[in-house]
């Protein structure tokens, strides 16, 4: 993956006291390969390492003391440039309501998205919306909205599939009106392709709904052809934001990093799985860190603070970042890990635990992660707050009291020494990102 070869690339420079012009050249040749492998338009590759290129070679870099973090601070700061800059919002009408207009084709999750946006403007900003179902060819795709407004207790506008798109916007927008609604979140078709037949509702419904916002819904995992794709929309419509979805997949990135640079159009929104809430607003300085491996620690913290409560989230970071991170805190940890949410989505924001070797077995599912509680159940209160004093005998008495295998223990205590070492230098480096408010 993208992350992986960048992050091989840079382990290399890292290490490093002092980086020459040969290095970052070398440098560059990989993460240029990475990219193009990564399926990023090779237009944006070519520009985005013409810019590390000139940054780095240039003077502030070779002066630093640590070129090595100069060269990824660069990289890291081009990636973000890259995907937007800034976090970009959602747009709000001076006279309400807010019209919103979901564009792309099918499949790509607009009909979906459409619901998630709701629920965000909902829970998030206290909003009120209407869904209207405005895709009439798709068979089932009323319902579909339908069902997704049922479940979510908001009304949906439909006058089924026998009234023009432009007609149903129109009386939506009416009606929104009328019943105060403050947004109104409009469900286009899609085609399996770009047509003109499609590109020319759109256009009328523009016309007539007068959007304030126009959100092109990309499917992520279609890589390259989520850029042609961008481009077209963009070239009909003058698309105002992007949502990419189904990055919760195995995606090749590279559609995120493309997106943004070759329609100039912000990407607002990341969908992260099927379920209704999981639609994140999209930070173009947290993928970018996600991207460069060092685990997405900002959303992690943040999540954490939303379901833990706060003090106990800044301990555990404090912990984290001075090692004194004990098997208590981990089990700890992991109750409240669970309390948020799916594990692997959550141990895959953690820093290391996605790409790190050696840390693979501890990622793998539920019964893993079950074993693992089951040896650290196992240990004396004194094991859990001083590993290191857990020789062979206490080894196999543990491996027995949780019905593991010798083995098993042994590769849990170097793995969390491992992990400890890990947290210690990404909670470091997130944590003067943070000062900062970029970079790191
Ligand atoms: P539409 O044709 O553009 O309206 O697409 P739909 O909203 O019907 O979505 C198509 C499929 O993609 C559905 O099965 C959705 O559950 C799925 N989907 C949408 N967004 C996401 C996402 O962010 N992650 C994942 N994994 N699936 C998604
Ligand atoms: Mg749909």
């Amino acid at each position: 993956s993208l992350a992986e070869r960048l992050q091989d690339t840079l382990k290399k420079i890292r290490g490093k006291g002092k980086v020459s012009e040969q290095d970052v050249k070398e440098m560059m040749r990989e993460v240029r390969l990475a990219l193009l492998e990564a399926d990023v338009n090779f237009k944006v590759v070519k520009q985005f390492i013409a810019n590390v290129k000139e940054k780095a070679l240039g003077q502030e870099v070779m002066k630093s003391l640590t070129p090595g973090q100069q060269v990824i601070k660069v990289v890291n700061e081009e990636l973000t440039a890259l995907m937007g800059g800034e976090q970009s919002k959602i747009a709000v009408a001076s006279k309400p309501p807010t019209v919103v207009m979901m564009v792309g084709l099918q499949g790509a999750g607009k009909t979906t998205t459409t619901a998630k946006l709701a629920n965000h403007l909902r829970k998030k900003h206290n909003r009120n919306p209407i869904l209207v179902a405005a895709d009439i060819y798709r068979p089932a795709a009323i319902k579909q909205l339908e069902t997704l407004g049922k479940q979510l207790n908001m009304p949906v506008f439909s006058l089924g599939d026998q009234v023009s798109p432009v007609e149903i916007a129109k009386q939506a927008i009416e009606r929104a009106k009328e019943e105060h609604h403050d947004y109104v979140l409009i469900d286009t078709a899609g085609r399996l392709h770009i047509d003109e037949e499609l590109m020319d509702e759109l256009q009328q419904v523009k016309e007539v709904a007068k959007p304030d916002e126009i959100l092109l819904v990309v499917d992520a995992m279609t890589g390259q052809d989520a850029v042609n794709v961008a481009e077209s929309f963009h070239e009909q419509l003058d698309v105002s934001g992007v949502v990419l979805t189904k990055l919760d997949g195995d995606t090749r990135g590279g559609a995120a990093l493309s997106v943004k640079a070759v329609t100039n159009t912000p990407i607002k929104f990341a969908g992260m799985g099927e379920k209704i809430d999981q639609l994140e607003p999209f930070h173009p300085e947290r993928m970018a860190s996600r991207i460069l491996g060092m685990g997405d620690v900002l959303t992690l913290i943040e999540k954490a603070q939303s379901t833990v409560d706060e003090e106990k989230a800044r301990e555990l970071e404090k912990k984290m970042r001075t090692m004194d991170f004990t098997f208590d805190d981990f089990l700890e940890q992991l109750d409240q890990v669970r309390s948020m949410g799916p594990l692997d989505e959550l141990l895959g924001m953690m820093p290391g635990m996605n790409k790190a070797k050696g840390l693979k077995n501890l990622q793998v599912d539920e019964k893993q992660i079950s074993r693992v509680e089951a040896i650290v159940r196992s240990m004396t209160k004194q094991e859990k707050q001083d590993p290191s004093i857990i020789n062979a005998s206490r080894r196999r008495r543990i491996a027995k009291g949780s019905g593991t295998a010798i083995q098993d223990v042994n590769r849990l205590l170097k793995q969390f020494e491992e992990m400890k070492k890990m947290m210690k230098q990404m909670t470091n480096m997130a944590g003067k990102a943070k000062k900062k408010g970029k970079g790191f």
